[in-house]
């Protein structure tokens, strides 16, 4: 592999069709025909994708039940060190990683870099597996008894990942799964299928046995045989709100353990004493920064009194301003939208917004770069005076649109996020401690930020949402992560030295 280079990444151009990785090995013709991958920056087919029908996941399955007692048994420790030299080597890897993302999802660079490194973040956390595996211990529960519990791993376990994360959202799942001694299957997005590639390679470099990380591409045929499959136990999803809701009922019919993580529509309330400069920092960022194609996006900001006439200007004036280009131009700040469809999809609600009535600050359709006019590309979009009983304003458009929502009180501002569908993300701008607090207290979302516009919780926190942004029990990653992927056993013991004599007929008690 190439060195990286801080200065001139290199473009990440391979034309080779996407094969599946089964068993350590890259494997094709295990299902029903090919998908194109595009480029979105050319708007230009790259290269092709494998598509698995029912008997490539069996083949993925049968490759990771082989692979099952072997890694199960393997002392946490011995895992942690695998996991420890596949950190290395995706330190080392990382800017390749992050041109391949740029090439298939458009995301520009840096903050391709910055996915890598938020995924690195999850493969490091894993590495700390022993302590995060130990269990509870009593003592005495009664006369000469103990009683401990231990967390044991599933067996085999799918995770079902979006386009907008190729790296990063698999992250959130495999380095948790198989540190806990479980064997995973991968099915990435057809979308942008390489990166999952490129870290099964890795994970293989690093020693990790053959069959204890898949990745299976395909669509939605692959991922029926995934939920119907009975050699996997558990499923984690992450995607749009109706998939998610789709795979969490599916799943529990087939008797698996399932977190469906859904969609989004994340607001930031802006207080009239809040720091104006940042505020418009913050969503520029938020809103604009991958195109909008962020599950933490800021999709709405909620204007408290008078902050929008005072900041909705200069606002306009930035999202006016956005360097739009290709993702491997240093200088760009947002790329394409990932294929011609979503970029279809976003305008024409940008269509359904004006036709309801919103003001139309600024317009982004029909943008075309200089050098990239075939590209799937549209520039930022803000909305003024959006209203909650618009479409943009209750669906994901999931693209560079804010729409901004005048509201009169702190107190209207909260009852308007808590009376959203979605519950992923939100943020809220003050100077004012009190008011940081009750929102935070009051808040109906599942990862709050203040004065920081996208609260993507660290690896050691755990990520996810409320209401129709998370189907399941438990959170992504962190010690929720551990929990989802490990099912707990109590055993209680004594000795024959300590044993009474006699039957009991009694429910047993401390005594
Ligand atoms: P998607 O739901 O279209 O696809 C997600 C996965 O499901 C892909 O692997 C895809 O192949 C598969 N899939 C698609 N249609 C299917 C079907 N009918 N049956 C079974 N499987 C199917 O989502 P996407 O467009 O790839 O990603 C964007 C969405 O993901 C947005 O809604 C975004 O908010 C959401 N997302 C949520 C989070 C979160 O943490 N809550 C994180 C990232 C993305």
């Amino acid at each position: 592999m190439v060195a990286p280079n801080k200065n001139t990444p290199t473009p990440y151009t391979c034309d080779q069709t996407v094969q599946h990785f089964i068993g350590g090995q890259a494997t094709s013709n295990i299902g029903c025909g090919h998908a194109d991958v595009f480029n979105p920056s050319l708007g230009r087919v790259a290269r092709r994708v494998e598509l698995a029908g029912a008997n490539g996941i069996d083949q993925a399955v049968k490759a990771a039940t082989a692979a099952l007692p072997g890694w199960a048994n393997k002392p946490p420790l011995q895992r942690a060190r695998i996991m420890n030299r596949f950190l290395a080597l995706m330190n080392e890897h990382r800017d390749e990683l992050a041109a391949i993302i740029t090439a298939e999802h458009g995301k520009v660079f840096t903050d391709a870099q910055g996915e890598v490194t938020r995924g690195i973040d999850i493969i490091e956390f894993a590495c700390g597996i022993p302590q995060l595996l130990k269990g509870d211990y009593t003592e005495q529960v009664s006369t000469g008894i103990d009683n401990w519990t231990v967390r044991q791993p599933l067996g085999v376990v799918a995770g079902v990942t979006p386009f907008n994360f190729p790296c990063m959202v698999p992250c959130w799942m495999y380095p948790v799964a198989i540190a806990c001694g479980n064997t995973f299957i991968l099915k990435p997005s057809e979308r942008d299928p390489s990166a999952a590639n490129f870290m099964a390679k890795l994970l293989k470099e690093a020693g990790l046995p053959d069959g204890v990380f898949n990745v299976v591409h395909g669509d939605k045929t692959a991922v029926q045989a995934i939920l119907e499959h009975p050699g996997i136990s558990a499923v984690s999803f992450v995607g749009s709100t109706p998939i998610a809701k789709y795979i969490y009922e599916t799943g529990a019919h087939f008797g698996k353990r399932v977190q469906a993580l859904g969609g989004a529509k994340n607001h930031l309330l802006v207080m009239p004493d809040a720091d104006q400069e940042q505020v418009i920092d913050a969503l520029i960022g938020a809103a604009y920064g991958s195109a909008g194609e962020r599950c933490m996006a800021i999709s709405v900001a909620v204007l408290v009194g008078d902050v929008a006439d005072q900041i909705m200007p200069k606002l306009a004036e930035r999202v006016r301003s956005l360097k739009i280009t290709d993702g491997m131009d240093l200088q760009a700040e947002m790329g394409p939208i990932v294929t011609q469809q979503a970029l279809e999809k976003i305008e024409g609600l940008i269509q359904v917004g004006v036709d309801e009535g919103a003001e139309l600050l600024v317009d982004g359709r029909g943008h075309k770069p200089k050098g990239f006019e075939t590209g799937f590309y549209t520039g930022g979009t803000l909305f003024d005076r959006v209203t909650p009983r618009m479409r943009i304003y209750q669906e994901e458009i999931f693209g560079p649109v804010l729409s901004c929502v005048r509201v009169a009180s702190f107190a209207e501002g909260l009852e308007l996020i808590n009376t959203h569908q979605y519950g992923n993300g939100v943020s809220c701008y003050t100077r004012d401690g009190n008011v940081a607090r009750e929102f935070a207290r009051q808040i109906q979302v599942g990862m709050v930020g203040i004065n920081v516009p996208i609260p993507v919780p660290m690896a050691w926190h755990g990520f996810g949402g409320w209401k129709n942004s998370l189907f399941g029990d438990t959170h992504a990653y962190g010690e929720e992560g551990v929990r989802f992927y490990t099912r707990q056993k109590s055993i209680m013991q004594r000795w024959p030295e300590s044993i009474a004599k006699g039957s009991e007929f009694v429910m047993p008690t401390s005594k």
